[in-house]
Parts: structure tokens; C-alpha cells; sequence
């Protein structure tokens, strides 16, 4: 009887995950799966201990569900990549493997991992991997001339000519094996920071994602176009964290959405949403054909000439929600409590530590990945580079984003302010996002800073950094 190995990344569950399902596909064959926890890597990705516990969490289920299917699921802990490669080469041994599964990840150190372990098992295990976290593959939408395209849209209408082509199918969670269940292994909880989740944002299982997404693709995907930019409603489907860590498929956000709407592809109900899920493919698809992306270097050349701040005291304001401007802090402040920051956001409090603070887009890129509950490489770093218009179709970098102006757009009457800021209650709603106009009035201080920097100002100096960058040397 063969024995089949699933090695379990990034794609924490039992239904849809495509290389557990081609694992199975033998009835006869003895399959087994191995989770490999690597601390010190993902210290080096500064990876948040709120998503450490998250997949701590999920892991647990999976050992169930998979336990329940008559699969034996061992958790190990190595330190880093190459004692992973070489722990698994001994287990390959020790069981006696003859083919290993797993589901590619994109990110380059991830793929030298993948390409030393397929070298180290050599002929004795045949590997097979799939392209299972990405709803197309990455290299299979290109433009005329067979490259990567560099801008947004052109992708995405090349990638919704290819659904319209054939829709990437699902596959089933594996039936029970009978009679083939070792005993269980008991599980370590793995030697990194943990931090406890919020179970009421981010409920725990695999079931509990997908009824997340059966909710979401009801009503509020129809409501999403209108909602999605308010940060005071609860408008997006928050199945960033789920998706991140593979708890959810892209296939099944992409099958339910067109179950329910579908006109999704032809830009009817649903399309906005549809889009945003491209977003995430055209990041994953970017970091495969530049993988300088992975490095963390701009992809456009010139802005590495940008002479950035050096200010510890503005970052850490940054950082904690302290510079005098309530869209910002409350955002910062939502990212610190929760792990979640809302995608408008997102976009807000970036462009506030790049181009008023003239702060690294680096150096915030580092603190989201050590706070997000959903921190991915190829979406943060694209969603930095975007606001730091040094990335492939990001905002001109003479486009800098008002952070009194965004909050009175976006947050009109600023419940989301009043929501993270207490400090700001007694505010009244005019001067709710100018609170040192109010402040200036009273007699008695506000328990809040006043802007650690004058927007007009900032945003000059910053125009001609990027200036003197750009032009030759
Ligand atoms: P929804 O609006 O419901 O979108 C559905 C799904 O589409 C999301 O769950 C996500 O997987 C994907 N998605 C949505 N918007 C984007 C986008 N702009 N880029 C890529 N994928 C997208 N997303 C992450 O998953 N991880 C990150 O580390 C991350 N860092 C970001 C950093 C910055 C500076 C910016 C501007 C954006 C970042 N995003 C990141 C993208 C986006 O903000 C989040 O995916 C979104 O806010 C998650 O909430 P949701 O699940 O409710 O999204």
C-alpha cells in the first residue's frame, strides 16, 4: 500500500485544498499529513502573534476534521526553512513516503524551501504540488508579448475573459477512511508569541468561515459597492484573516459569489466584490514574476532614491495612534486592538506615514505584517507600494491623500473616530476631525495631541524628495 504525505502550508482546511484531494484520490493508498511550525522564519516575516494563534486555532480543527476522515495529522517545530527540508526528508524516511502534497506558495523563500526539498527527496518520493491558494495560476495571465501585466485593469479583464472561458472547480473534502486511523497525535502549542484572537470578529473553524461567506454573498455583497469605503459599517466580509492562512479557498469565495449573483462576471451584483478578490490574485501573480517584490525593494527603480525621515518619535505615534489626526489614530488603534484594520483605511494611515511623515513605506509595511491577523506578503506589500506610489500601478506619487479631508469624506459624522477614540467624546461632531480647532477654544486641555505635522507643509516637502529622486543622479 502506498503511503501519501500532505504537507499543510498555508491551507489550513479540509474542503477544497487541492492537494489533500489528490492525496485521497487513491482509496487504497495510506495518507498522512504533517504540519511543520518554523518560529524563527516567521519572526524574520515579523508575523503577528495574533496570526500565530490563528493558525494555532485552526490547526487544532484541522487535527480534528482530518482525525475524523481517518488522517493522522503530526504538528513539528523546526526553527527555520532548511531544518524543515531536512525533518522532512527523515520523516519521508521514517514513514516510508512514497509521494509527498502540498500547495504552492509563491513567496521566494517558500519556493527555494519547495525547490530543496524536491531536490533532497529526490527520486525516492514523488512531489506534487498545486496551485490552490490563487484562483488562476500565477504566469497564466499574460499580456500579448507573454509578461506579466504591470497595471491593474488590463489584468483583471484578461482574468475575467479566462473565468468566462471555465471556472476553476472545487473539490470535495475527502470521504472517512475506514479502519486506517493511527492514534492522534498530541499536540504542543508551538514556541512563538501568542495572542488571543477576538473570537466575535474572527470566529474559529473552517465551517465557521464558510458561513461567514454564505452570509457575506447574501445581502451584504449586493450592499458591498455602496459600503465598502465606510469604515463606521460593518460592510467588507472580514475573510481576509480565513483566506490568509487557507482556512478558505478563493474558489469557494469565487463559486458561492456567483451562486448567489450570478452576474458577477459581466459586472452586475457582485463584480466590485469579484474585483477585490483579483486584487488578491494580482499581487500573488506579481510576487511570482518579480520576486524583488519579496525583498522588499519598490518595483519601480527610482524610488529607492527617496531620502527618507529617520524619526522614532513620529513612527511610534504612528504606530499607536497618537499623531493629532483622529482618522488615523483610530484606525492605528483598530489595528492594535483587533489585528483588522479596514481597507480604506489601510490606504489612509499608509499614506500618512509615507507622505506626510516621509517615514520608510517599509518601515509600516514591517509594523502591519507584526500586527495583522491577516498579514500577507504579496496584499501587504502591494497594498504599500500602492500608497507609497512606488509599486506597479500605484497611485502618482504627486497623489497624497488628506488625512482630515479622508476622514470627513469617509467617516462623515465620525462614529468610527468616537468608536477608537474615548478621548474625543465630548468633541462636538463639526470639529470632530479638526478636534485643535475645538480644543483651542476651551479652557481645559484635551487628553489628545495636536498634529505632530502641518499637512501643506509635509506634503510639499514630501513632492520634492520624490522630485529629487527621480531625477537622474
Ligand atoms: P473584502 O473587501 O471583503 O475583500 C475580500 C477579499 O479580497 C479580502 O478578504 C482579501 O483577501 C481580498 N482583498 C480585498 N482588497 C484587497 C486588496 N486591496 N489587495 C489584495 N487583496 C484584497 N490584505 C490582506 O489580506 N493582507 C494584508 O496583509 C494586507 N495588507 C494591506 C496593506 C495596505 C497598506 C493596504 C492598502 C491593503 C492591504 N490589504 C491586505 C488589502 C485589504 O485591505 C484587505 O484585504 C481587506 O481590508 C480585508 O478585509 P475584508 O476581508 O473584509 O475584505
Amino acid at each position: 500500500m502506498a503511503t501519501h504525505l500532505v504537507w499543510f502550508r498555508n491551507d489550513l482546511r479540509v474542503n477544497d485544498n487541492l492537494a489533500l484531494a489528490a492525496a485521497c484520490r487513491d482509496p487504497h493508498a495510506h495518507v498522512i499529513a504533517i504540519f511543520i511550525a518554523t518560529p524563527r522564519q516567521w519572526l524574520q516575516h515579523e508575523m503577528s502573534p495574533r496570526q500565530a494563534e490563528f493558525i494555532w486555532q485552526h490547526l487544532q480543527c484541522l487535527h480534528t476534521s482530518l482525525a475524523e476522515r481517518g488522517i493522522e495529522l503530526s504538528i513539528h517545530q523546526v526553527d527555520g526553512f532548511d531544518e524543515s527540508v531536512e525533518y522532512l526528508k527523515n520523516f519521508c524516511e521514517a514513514r516510508k513516503v512514497d509521494a509527498l502534497f502540498y500547495n504552492y506558495q509563491y513567496e521566494l523563500n517558500e519556493r527555494r524551501r519547495d525547490a530543496a526539498v524536491e531536490k533532497m527527496l529526490g527520486r525516492e518520493v514523488v512531489c506534487q504540488g498545486f496551485d490552490d491558494s490563487v484562483l488562476l495560476p500565477p504566469g497564466s495571465i499574460t499580456t500579448g508579448n507573454n509578461e506579466m501585466y504591470k497595471v491593474f485593469t488590463p489584468f483583471s479583464k484578461a482574468f475575467i475573459k479566462r473565468l468566462h472561458e471555465g471556472l476553476p472547480e472545487c473539490v470535495s473534502a475527502p470521504k472517512a477512511r475506514e479502519g486506517m486511523l493511527t492514534e492522534p497525535d498530541k499536540l504542543t502549542a508551538f514556541d512563538y508569541p501568542l495572542q488571543p484572537v477576538d473570537v466575535n470578529l474572527f470566529p474559529v473553524g473552517e465551517q465557521q468561515a464558510i458561513h461567514q461567506l454564505r452570509q457575506f454573498c447574501g445581502q451584504p455583497v449586493v450592499d458591498y459597492a455602496e459600503q465598502r469605503n465606510l469604515p463606521s459599517i460593518d460592510g467588507t466580509s472580514r475573510l481576509s484573516a480565513y483566506l490568509a492562512i487557507g482556512v478558505l479557498s478563493p474558489r469557494q469565495c469565487l463559486h458561492r459569489l456567483l451562486r448567489n449573483h450570478p452576474q458577477s462576471l459581466d459586472g452586475g451584483t457582485g463584480s466590485v466584490w469579484l474585483n477585490e478578490l483579483i486584487w488578491r490574485e494580482f499581487y500573488r501573480h506579481l510576487l511570482v514574476a518579480w520576486p524583488k517584490l519579496c525583498r522588499h525593494q519598490p518595483f519601480i527603480p527610482w524610488t529607492d532614491n527617496v531620502v527618507w525621515r529617520q524619526d522614532e518619535t513620529q513612527l511610534m505615534a504612528w504606530q499607536q495612534g497618537r499623531t493629532g489626526f483622529p482618522i488615523v489614530d483610530a484606525a492605528m488603534r483598530q489595528l492594535n486592538t483587533t489585528g483588522w484594520m479596514h481597507n480604506r483605511l489601510r490606504m489612509v494611515v499608509a499614506s500618512f506615514l509615507v507622505k506626510d511623515l516621509l517615514i520608510d513605506w517599509r518601515c509600516g509595511e514591517r509594523y502591519f505584517m507584526s500586527q495583522l491577523i491577516d498579514g500577507d506578503l504579496a496584499a501587504n506589500n502591494g497594498g504599500w507600494q500602492w500608497a507609497a506610489s512606488t509599486g506597479t500601478d500605484a497611485a502618482p506619487y504627486f497623489r497624497i491623500f488628506n488625512p482630515t479631508t479622508q476622514g470627513e469624506r469617509f467617516d462623515v459624522k465620525g462614529e468610527f473616530i468616537r468608536q477608537w477614540l474615548p478621548e474625543l467624546s465630548s468633541v462636538p461632531e463639526k470639529y470632530i476631525h479638526t478636534p485643535w480647532i475645538w480644543a483651542d477654544k476651551q479652557p481645559l486641555t484635551l487628553d489628545y495631541p495636536r498634529p505632530i505635522v502641518d499637512h501643506k507643509q509635509a506634503r510639499i516637502a514630501t513632492l520634492a524628495a520624490y522630485e529629487a529622486a527621480r531625477k537622474p543622479q
